[in-house]
C-alpha cells in the first residue's frame, strides 16, 4: 500500500483502529519502537499472516502537527493533518478573548482556517458583548457560529463549517466542547464506549484520541489532550503570523520589520486609530510579543 491508503483514526497506547481506502476498519499494530503514529496520521499498512491485526510499517509526510511540550521538556504529537480549527467561547465560563486569540494563533502556525463558536447561547451571559467580538472575527475573516449544545440550537451551522474537513475543536474548559461534539455525533454516547464498540469485542482499553465521524461529513478529532490543548507561547512567529489583520496592515508600514509597537508610520497604528483593527485584539498581539519576548531572553513566565 502508498503512504496515503490507510488513516489512522483511533489510538490505543501503541494500538491504533485503521481506515482502509474501501471505507472498512481494521486494528492494527506498529512495526519497531520508532514509529509514532497519531491520530490523523497517513500510513503504510500491511496485513500479517494468521492474525486479523494490521501492521503499520511506516507514516506518510504530516501536513501538520497539533502539539504540546510536556513536562519532560519534550515535544508530544497529539495529533495531524487537521485542516481546520474551532476555538469555542461561552458566556460562561466567562469568555476569555485572549486565549481563543491564541488559538486562532496556533490555527495561522498550523496554515488552516479556523472559526470562533459561541456555546451557550441559551443562557443570557453577555450576549451582545460575544456577538460583537463574534462580528469583529468575521470581519477579519473567520467564520463564525453560534450554537446551543443544550438545546441544539445552531448546531446545524457548526455541522456546515465542518463538512469535509477534519477538525479539531478547543476552548477553555467547560465552554461545552463535549457537548458540542456529542450533538454533532447525534448522540450522546461516552466517547470510550463508542470506541471500544468500534473496535469489536468489548475490550477494555484506553483510548488516547479517536477521529469521530460526522454525520454529513467531515470529523473532528478528540482526545483529552486535544480538549485540554492550550497553545504553547513558545514559536517565535506567533506574532509575525498570528495576528490575520496585522498580517494585512502591516504591508504598509514604514518599516518592513515593524513590530507595531513604537515604531513610526505603522500601518497597524494607524488601523487602531481609525477603527479598523480593535484595541482589544492589539493588546491581544502585545502580550503576546511580551511573552515571546520573555521566552527568547530566557525568563519564563509562570
Ligand atoms: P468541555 O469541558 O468544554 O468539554 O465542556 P462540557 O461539554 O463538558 O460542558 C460543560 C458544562 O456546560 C456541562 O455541564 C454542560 O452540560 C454545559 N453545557 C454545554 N453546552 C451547553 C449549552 O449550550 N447551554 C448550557 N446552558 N449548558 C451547556
Ligand atoms: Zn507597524
Amino acid at each position: 500500500m502508498s503512504p496515503d491508503d490507510a488513516i489512522v483514526i483511533a489510538t490505543y497506547s501503541r494500538r491504533m483502529r485503521l481506515r482502509l481506502p474501501d471505507g472498512s476498519e481494521v486494528d492494527a499494530r506498529i512495526k519497531g519502537k520508532r514509529l509514532r503514529p497519531v491520530c490523523g496520521d497517513r500510513v503504510t499498512a500491511t496485513t500479517i499472516e494468521g492474525e486479523s491485526d494490521w501492521l503499520i510499517t511506516a507514516i506518510g509526510p504530516r501536513d501538520n502537527e497539533l502539539t504540546r511540550p510536556t513536562t519532560r521538556g519534550k515535544v508530544e504529537v497529539l495529533a495531524a493533518n487537521i485542516d481546520y480549527l474551532v476555538a469555542v467561547a461561552a458566556a460562561e465560563p466567562r469568555a476569555d478573548w485572549f486565549i481563543i486569540d491564541r488559538y486562532l494563533c496556533a490555527a495561522e502556525l498550523m496554515e488552516i482556517p479556523a472559526a470562533v463558536a459561541y456555546n451557550k447561547t441559551d443562557l443570557d451571559g453577555d450576549a451582545a458583548a460575544i456577538r460583537s467580538e463574534l462580528d469583529n472575527y468575521a470581519g477579519i475573516g473567520y467564520d463564525t457560529a453560534s450554537c446551543s449544545a443544550e438545546t441544539g440550537a445552531g448546531i446545524g451551522d457548526v455541522q456546515r463549517l465542518l463538512e469535509h474537513r477534519c477538525a479539531i475543536i478547543v476552548g477553555q474548559s467547560g465552554v461545552g466542547k463535549s457537548s458540542i461534539i456529542n450533538r454533532l455525533r447525534g448522540e450522546s454516547l461516552q466517547k470510550t464506549s463508542a470506541v471500544s464498540e468500534k473496535t469489536g469485542e468489548g475490550r477494555h482499553t484506553t483510548v488516547n484520541s479517536v477521529m469521530i465521524p460526522l454525520p454529513g461529513g467531515g470529523a473532528v478529532i478528540d482526545s483529552p489532550g486535544v480538549r485540554d490543548y492550550a497553545p504553547a507561547m513558545q514559536s517565535s512567529r506567533m506574532d509575525a503570523v498570528g495576528f490575520r489583520e496585522i498580517v494585512k496592515f502591516a504591508v504598509d508600514c514604514r518599516f518592513a520589520n515593524c513590530r507595531h509597537l513604537r515604531e513610526p508610520g505603522c500601518a497597524v497604528k494607524d488601523a487602531i486609530e481609525n477603527g479598523t483593527m480593535t484595541r482589544r485584539r492589539y493588546e491581544s498581539y502585545k502580550r503576546i510579543v511580551n511573552l515571546t519576548d520573555q521566552l527568547s531572553a530566557g525568563r519564563f513566565p509562570a
